[in-house]
């Protein structure tokens, strides 16, 4: 693999502008790394925007060669959640579930009602456990309607959110994923958001979790959620996010560099831009709460495996608290972006 034009399945296209804003001004550093299960031989390469902040990789696979990045992807492997609900009897569990029933509309049982003012209090684990819901709260959603969830792996959000009393479906590139959620019973097209048989529809809401940093044409896709979302609905969007602690603190092992999958990461301002160019209203970025640690322990891993420099545990533990505490406080600087936003009511 010493062609510079080739990697280990095809062939690499160069990207000189940054796909997020067009400007051809980048940092001067760059984060080198393979790919997070250090599965390819590859050393990927993923600059900064000097004018947006966002990072891209620089080269990429090119459109003929990226799908077999995929091959042996893991969307239909259980990937462990933010809230691993085992079906545990504790009392954290009990108080947990009253939380997310209250909250949610979900019906989990053993279940304490007292975790509800409980949690309500606790900042950090109420935004994580929101955040768990997708934000989708009875408060705001008493009669929930249908739901898209883009990218849906392997159904775990659908089938939480069919639990909260939403009518589900989805759609996955992934073959293996879609038939784990068909063998849920879930309604899952296998395709991506621009597949033939979604045209028409109309959704309340639509999620895509960790999507849009994946693909080529990002503003493209939403635009076509714009047409699949009836007027007054509601998109739910998560995605890594170049301004957080973590990337200043881990750099290179940042799980979210992600190469080859994550395209284009874009910062928040980029994300503002992009939605309310394809004319979303209420764009408002939600705070993450207690998150960073399970991310940060898979960093470690990357960097003991990539032999790359890591803080030490006693500066890493430091660095988690402020990224937790600041990312209760703001959402400027967490591991992730989330972000909701309106379509118009009347035909944007
Ligand atoms: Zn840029």
């Amino acid at each position: 693999m010493n062609d510079p034009a080739m990697w280990s399945r095809g062939r690499l296209e160069a990207v000189p502008h940054c796909p997020a804003c067009g400007s051809v001004r980048r940092d001067p550093h760059k984060f080198a790394r393979r790919d997070n299960e250090g599965m390819m031989p590859d050393v990927w390469c993923v600059v900064r925007c000097a004018d947006c902040g966002s990072l891209w990789l620089d080269p990429r696979p090119d459109s003929e060669s990226l799908p077999r990045a995929y091959d042996d992807y893991y969307t239909h492997v259980v990937v462990s959640e933010d809230v691993p609900d085992s079906g545990a009897t504790g009392l954290a569990w009990r108080l947990i579930r009253g939380y997310l029933n209250r909250r949610f509309g979900m019906q989990r049982k053993p279940a304490n009602a007292l975790g509800y003012a409980i949690f309500s209090s606790i900042e950090p684990w109420r935004l994580k456990l929101d955040y768990y819901g997708r934000h989708l709260t009875r408060a705001n959603f008493p009669n929930p309607g249908t739901l898209l969830d883009i990218g849906c792996g392997n159904g775990a959000f659908l089938g939480r959110a069919a639990e909260m009393g939403w009518n589900v479906h989805g759609c996955e590139p992934d073959a293996k994923a879609v038939s784990a959620c068909r063998q849920l019973g879930l309604d899952v097209v296998q395709g991506d958001a621009f597949d033939s048989s979604l045209d028409g529809r109309e959704f309340d809401v639509i999620t895509l979790s960790h999507v849009i940093e994946h693909v080529v044409d990002a503003p493209s896709l939403l635009r076509r959620i714009v047409t699949l979302l009836r007027p007054g609905g509601r998109l739910w969007m998560a995605l890594p996010n170049p301004g957080s602690i973590g990337m200043r603190v881990l750099g290179s092992s940042w799980l979210e560099l992600h190469p080859p999958y994550h395209l284009c990461i874009p910062s928040q301002s980029v994300v503002c831009d992009w939605l309310a160019a394809v004319g979303f209203l209420n764009v408002e970025f939600i705070r993450r709460g207690a998150h960073a640690g399970r991310r940060w322990m898979r960093a470690c891993d990357i960097a003991t495996r990539e032999s790359l420099p890591f803080p030490s545990s006693g500066r890493l533990l430091a660095w988690r608290l402020a990224a937790d505490g600041l990312a209760t406080l703001s959402a400027g600087s967490s591991e992730e972006t989330v972000v909701i936003a309106s379509k118009p009511r009347n035909k944007a």
